[in-house]
């Protein structure tokens, strides 16, 4: 059972061991009747309370649920209906209803019966005297701190319930966002991936339909060589640092994400073909002049690209084909340059 559930029942048992005493002193001094009762139940209710952490949270429930229907009975027979103490069942209704392991069928019967409970208490009280009768003043007392007594423990259960629901909703909220990153980034370059990237064209060209873009398609040239030379741990760590210098050149000019293998794809936001172009030269030649250090090996590497703008025509696929298109002759025409 959660914590919050076994909190609620050792809040409730602990005003209610404090209730008991309370009642057996209002009707020994109004009453003059020192009744055994009241201190009965400050007992059993006290004996429950010190042992419900030992306790099954499941039988401390029953047991509170026995304690609170025990007593409405005994108020209702030796206090009348006046003073509401049967109202001391509604707690046992919200503790049935936010206990996770009853089943609806449970919950809903268990409500009946309660309604049908509080209906026999409500009967009896018609047709016989209580046995004790409170003065005015001690009246006002009795209804006072029944009423006190029903409203904080509905008050601290709600606020132990409804806190408990808040918590999981925004742990599960968090955990999911982290979740949805996750599904969107590359592991290896932390960059967001092909489905992250298309996710974000698209969002683009749903928000701002009159908005001009490109996209870019980079790829290493002669990657393989670097793995076979080097080793595939070099070709990782180049992948990673470029990635790195991709991102740090980023500014507002452009998103990038791994598109896949040793291939980037750049979404240039608002940039016509020919600054899409002014800003991956610039990239290019960044790459070129970066230093490449692996285990004592120094090496540097060029990659070549393709420029593809936005037609507000063809279906996103269609104009990546066209960039990966311009990417293919810019390797079969030497390699290292972008292509528009
Ligand atoms: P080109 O200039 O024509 O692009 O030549 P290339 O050697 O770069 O092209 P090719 O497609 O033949 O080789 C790409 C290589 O990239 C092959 C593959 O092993 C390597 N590669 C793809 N993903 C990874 C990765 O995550 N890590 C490493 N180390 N290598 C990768
Ligand atoms: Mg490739
Ligand atoms: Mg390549």
């Amino acid at each position: 059972m959660p914590a919050y559930y076994r909190n609620a029942l050792a809040f409730n048992e602990m005003l209610l061991s404090f209730y008991f005493v309370v009642c057996f002193a209002l009707i020994g001094i109004s009453a003059h009747q020192w009744d055994w009762e009241p201190v009965a139940f400050f007992v059993v209710t006290i004996v429950v309370l010190l042992n419900g952490h030992k306790m099954n949270a499941r039988i401390n429930s029953v047991a509170y649920a026995a304690i609170s229907i025990a007593w409405c009975w005994w108020h209702n027979e030796f206090l009348g209906w006046h003073y509401s103490g049967h109202l001391l069942l509604l707690p046992v209704v919200l503790l049935v209803f936010f206990n996770i392991f009853n089943p609806p069928w449970f919950k809903i019967a268990m409500c009946a019966a309660l309604f049908a409970f509080r209906m026999v208490l409500f009967s009896r009280s018609m047709n016989a005297v209580p046995v004790y009768t409170l003065g005015h003043t001690a009246g006002i007392v009795a209804q006072t701190v029944n009423s006190i007594t029903l409203f904080g423990i509905l008050a601290a259960d709600a606020i132990l319930f409804s806190s408990s629901i808040q918590d999981t909703e925004r742990k599960l909220r968090l955990d999911n966002q982290e979740l949805h990153k996750e599904a969107g980034t590359d592991p290896l370059t932390q960059l967001p991936n092909r489905r992250a990237m298309i996710n974000t064209i698209e969002q683009f060209r749903k928000t701002n339909p009159e908005e001009p873009f490109c996209v870019a398609i980079a790829d290493i040239d002669f990657f393989k060589k670097v793995n076979d030379t080097y080793g595939h741990n070099c070709g990782d760590y180049t992948l990673k640092t470029l990635a790195e210098l991709f991102r740090k050149n980023a500014g507002q000019d452009y998103i990038v994400c791994r598109w896949g293998g040793e291939e980037f794809c750049f979404f240039l936001p608002g940039k016509n073909i020919d600054q899409a172009w002014n800003v991956m030269f610039d990239l290019n030649s960044a790459v070129k002049k970066m230093p490449l250090k692996y285990e004592e090996n120094e090496f540097s590497i060029t990659i070549t690209i393709g420029i593809e703008e936005n037609d507000f025509r063809s279906p996103m696929e269609d104009i990546l084909a066209l960039a990966d298109k311009k990417l293919y002759m810019g390797k079969i025409t030497g390699r290292d340059k972008v292509v528009m």
